[in-house]
């Protein structure tokens, strides 16, 4: 049976979204008169084209989805998530700055799993480096997460773990 992890943990800037929210966008966030999030400049906002999807088929498939951010913009993450309609899939948000292991062990003691049955995706490798010295597997984003980046993932994870 292949080996599958239990928790898939996602960054957000860069990883969800193709900005810095604490930078490159203007919150407070909301939905204009046709849906769409516009920013206070009236800046359309826009996550990455394959996200809503991934996010959507993974809960189905009943993984426990989590968001691993360092943002100092914490209410404007927040507000994002909720607009995009994610905050049904995402269980547990850990949003605020700082090294990443922080957010992992939370991770850790909320959930009573363990640093080897999670899978993260972040666009940094800083984190990534962080993130090896526990044991959390973690996937390099590129161009903001695919379906395939996802499917490598789960595969990468499988052949480490089997
Ligand atoms: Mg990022």
């Amino acid at each position: 049976m292949t080996k599958k992890p239990k928790l898939i943990a996602f960054d957000l800037d860069y990883t969800l979204w193709p900005f810095w929210v604490d930078t490159h966008v203007d919150p407070p966030f909301r939905k204009d008169g046709s849906g769409d999030i516009i920013d206070m400049q009236g800046r359309n906002i826009k996550c990455y084209k394959e996200v809503p999807e991934v996010l959507k088929r993974l809960h189905t498939e009943g993984y426990l989805l989590t968001v691993a951010s360092r943002t100092s913009e914490i209410d404007g993450a927040l507000q994002l998530v909720k607009l995009h309609g994610w905050d049904k899939y995402f269980s547990i948000l850990e949003i605020y700055p700082g090294c990443k292991i922080t957010h992992f062990n939370k991770l850790k003691t909320k959930t009573g799993l363990d640093f080897s049955e999670m899978l993260f995706f972040d666009d940094e490798h800083r984190n990534k480096i962080d993130l090896q010295k526990i044991g959390v597997h973690t996937i390099l984003v590129k161009d903001g997460v695919t379906e395939n980046l996802v499917k490598d993932g789960l595969q990468e994870y499988a052949q480490r773990f089997q």
